[in-house]
């Protein structure tokens, strides 16, 4: 063993010491991960690759009037108010905000964690493979995960989810439409059985709605268990870091004293407010990537080596059917993109990755570095 010298052993010792402490569920959580894109053409994390150059040359009038020296509002009424309409928040459902959608599954959580009435940790239900922070948080907060598995095409197993929910009763199912990582949408009747027959609360999760024009935002007056979730960064505002829930009013009430007060910032509030004003210009790009997400649909179809999974978000699940996927987005990245590479050597996710829309040109680099790693 190497010697550190006397003031650096002491540190090693009491950290160990301090280090107890820390609950066993998040030592033994591997961090969340985020590769290094430096030089590459990033098409890995879902994000929207056309920038709002339309309007960019406001920017600077609209951050010059942001008081930084003040405390946002609290509620951020405004901002509020103007994604309620873009969105289109039925009348009689209220919403709330957070850091992200991230930060919402973060607040329902913490809503309701604690133990049932037989002292047994709470749960939260979901789906695998499924969105990665639904798990992440359910640890972080003291809950049990319950993780049912879709069928082999990727759709919901309605035997095994009546089951798992009688079995475990869940303060909360998130239901991801369209799902992440396969890219598909759930049956709607299904989803719709699973809002009757749960227990508590339902949160269907419309990040990529843009890209999937299909949504239970409607259903809101209908069913009072549901939630409906959105974020402004898959439609490409990432940066900004804001996401929506709606839902009864009751409900949002109650979920929104967990919310700490200023958590949406100053410049967020702005900028949000604004560009949402441009949602004609989000609206165009989300069109240009579902034509070019059709067109990578068609072009990668055309592969033998690989299946594709169908697609309604910006990005597109696909399994190389012989041969070591590593290998080919390693082969990829050689050529300069960065996608994401699943890492599964068994299971429903074996030998997959996972490309995100980009431009057009974007997309035709990635399908030429793609047709060269298959070689
Ligand atoms: C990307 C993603 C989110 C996270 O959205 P943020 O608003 O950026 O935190 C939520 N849910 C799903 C299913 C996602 O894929």
């Amino acid at each position: 063993m190497a010697y550190f010298g006397i003031n650096k052993f002491w540190v090693c010792a009491v950290t160990d010491k301090l280090l107890k402490w820390i609950r066993p569920e998040i030592r033994q959580l591997d961090a969340y991960h985020v590769p290094d894109a430096s030089g590459l053409t990033k098409m890995d994390a879902m994000e929207n690759p056309y920038t709002l150059d339309q309007v960019s040359g406001h920017w600077a009038q609209v951050l010059a009037s942001a008081e930084i020296n003040r405390y946002p509002d609290p509620s951020a009424a405004e901002l509020r108010k103007k994604l309620s309409e873009v969105m289109a928040v039925p009348e009689g459902a209220a919403c709330m905000l957070g850091n992200g959608s991230d930060e919402l599954i973060q607040m329902l959580a913490m809503a309701v964690s604690g133990q049932d009435q037989k002292g047994r940790n709470r749960r939260i239900l979901s789906f695998e493979p499924g969105f990665v922070m639904y798990r992440m948080i359910c640890n972080f907060v003291g809950m049990d995960y319950v993780g049912v598995p879709l069928n082999n095409v990727f759709e919901l197993d309605m035997k095994a989810t009546r089951t798992a929910i009688e079995k475990h009763n869940p303060a909360i199912i998130f239901i991801a439409y369209p799902n992440n990582p396969t890219g598909n949408l759930f049956d709607e009747s299904d989803i719709e059985e699973i809002i009757r027959i749960a227990p508590g609360l339902v949160v269907l999760d419309e990040a990529y709605h843009p890209f999937a024009q299909r949504s239970f935002m409607p259903m809101l007056t209908r069913y009072e268990q549901l939630l409906v979730m959105r974020t402004v960064s898959k439609m490409g505002l990432a940066g900004l870091r804001l996401g929506m829930l709606a839902g009864n009013a009751d409900l949002i009430r109650e979920i929104d004293k967990v919310r700490l007060p200023y958590n949406i910032n100053v410049l967020t509030q702005k900028v949000a407010s604004f560009a949402l004003e441009q949602v004609n210009v989000l609206d165009e790009q989300a069109a240009t990537i579902r034509a070019e997400r059709e067109r990578m649909l068609e072009r990668m179809g055309d592969m033998d080596e690989i299946e594709v999974f169908p697609s309604q978000a910006n990005f597109i699940l696909f399994r190389i059917k012989q041969g070591d996927a590593t290998a080919v987005f390693e082969s990829i990245r050689a050529d300069g993109v960065l996608i994401k590479n699943l890492k599964a050597e068994t299971g429903p996710l074996r030998q997959c990755l996972r490309v995100t829309v980009g431009t057009p040109d974007e997309n035709s680099s990635f399908i030429a570095a793609l047709k060269k790693a298959l070689i």
